[in-house]
């Protein structure tokens, strides 16, 4: 793990939070790759479970809701933690996050355990008072919930139909820790999947695998992925089913997405609390129900996490450690660099400058010409970049260049104009 980390600050992928004031707990920033290949998960998402289906719509909701929202879905009676302090070191944990001695001190004393809402509060308008307080979504999913009649009268749609949405979401995380994977302000991409009740069990199974192939078709290692099916005891009061999707990550099996049968609950709820009628009218059958939902949970900078992980590794080459970032190339935040041999010959220089122009209305594509040849294939497989192409003297005349295999190392010599092509084969381009 410290290795990703570090890899992360070192390339640009992953800051401490406001760092020059000495960081914030559990905050981090993406940088310039980091960014992309956030996106980039993001983007994959999107495209398979919205552009990609003719069930599947997208949502954008706001963040600040209105306040009866969270007492609806249960947030504000419920979504709390237990919280402990050992009266000895003074530390604080979650109660279910230990057992019986204090995991600092080995002490055995400690409070009472107290309830700690996890959304974080704020307050809307000029004045500050109790009316006015708001809280920032600690879910994207009860934005679907309230936009369920919005959606359904404006696109005509039948069951079984999904609404899928990315976006921030807020928690007041009492225990931090492990790098991106817990944080207090983080993206979810959540979908709420309608369907009739008789129809919901099938559905539900059918979501576990779509899910869990969207990870493995974007190269995580099977042998670190699993599905834990929630016990009887472990399921919310109204849930018919819940399995997460974890990854084994260096500090352990881990939540990545949960997938749930939420029945009917979220709807009955919403239109209990609001007064509105939230069922759908089946034009067949001529009835009124409410719809089940099935929703599949995931956390943006956990699957990236993921990603990151299972594409860290380590080689001998030629005596020397080469790290190389086996992203799959959907993933990767650079597809290609091009790289002038010697970047004082301005022909040279021309060639290459001309050809990255030419790639990048394509792909995300990069020119670097700040080191030596084999300088610059390291930084390039350090951060995922997944074909070099360079340009030398025998190029000029033949129009040819090297282009590089990251994975493989592999270097052939293919004519300038075929590139394009070339990587579309290798799927770089959509
Ligand atoms: P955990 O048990 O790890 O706190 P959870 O079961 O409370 O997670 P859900 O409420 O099911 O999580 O949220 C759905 C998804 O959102 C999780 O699977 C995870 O990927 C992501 N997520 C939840 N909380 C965080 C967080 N604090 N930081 C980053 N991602 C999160």
């Amino acid at each position: 793990m410290d290795k990703v980390v570090s890899l992360c600050k070192r390339r640009g992928f992953i800051f401490p939070s406001s760092e020059i004031y000495g960081g914030l707990g559990s905050s981090w920033d993406y940088g310039p790759l980091g960014a992309e290949l956030k996106k980039n998960v993001k983007d994959a998402w999107w495209r398979e479970m919205v552009h990609r289906r003719e069930d599947m719509v997208g949502l954008d909701a706001a963040i600040i809701m209105h306040p009866r929202t969270w007492e609806a879905s249960g947030h504000v009676a419920t979504f709390h933690d237990l919280l402990v302090d050992c009266k000895d070191c003074k530390g604080r944990f979650r109660r279910d996050h230990i057992g019986e001695s204090c995991p600092s001190c080995g002490a055995k004393n400690f409070t009472e355990p107290r309830a700690f809402n996890l959304m974080l509060k704020t307050h809307l308008g000029a004045v500050e008072s109790q009316d006015h307080v708001c809280y920032l979504r600690p879910e994207t999913a009860q934005g679907i919930f309230v936009n369920f009649k919005n959606v359904l009268d404006s696109t005509h749609r039948k069951l079984p139909f999904g609404i899928a949405q990315i976006g921030k979401s807020f928690r007041n995380e009492v225990t931090a820790g492990n790098f991106t994977f817990r944080m207090r302000e983080f993206e979810q991409m959540e979908i709420e999947y309608f369907t009739r009740p008789q129809e919901a069990e099938d559905c539900y199974q059918q979501w576990i695998e779509t899910r869990r192939r969207w990870y493995l078709d974007l190269g995580l290692s099977p042998d670190r992925t699993r599905l834990r099916e929630h016990a009887r005891d472990e399921l919310a009061h109204y849930a018919a089913g819940c399995t997460d999707i974890e990854y084994e990550f260096p500090f352990g099996w881990s939540e990545l997405e949960g997938i749930a049968n939420r029945t009917d609950y979220d709807l009955k709820q919403h239109a209990t609390c609001s007064g509105q009628d939230l069922r759908y009218f089946d034009p067949v059958a001529q009835e009124r129900f409410f719809p089940y939902v099935i929703e599949p949970s995931g956390g943006v900078d956990r699957a990236t996490l993921a990603f990151l992980v299972d594409a860290y590794h380590e080689e001998e080459v030629k005596g020397r450690t080469r790290v190389v970032l086996r992203l799959h190339p959907r993933l990767a935040p650079v597809k290609v660099a091009v790289l002038p041999l010697l970047k004082k010959n301005q022909d040279i220089v021309t060639m290459a400058r001309r050809l990255k122009k030419d790639l990048e209305r394509d792909l995300v594509c990069v020119y670097d010409d700040t080191a030596a040849i084999g300088k610059l294939y390291r930084r390039q497989d350090e951060v995922g970049t997944c074909f070099c192409v360079t340009v030398d003297v025998q190029s000029l005349e033949d129009r040819r260049v090297t282009v590089r295999d990251r994975d493989t190392m592999r270097q052939e010599r293919l004519d300038a104009q075929r590139l394009k092509e070339y990587f579309q084969e290798k799927s770089l381009l959509n």
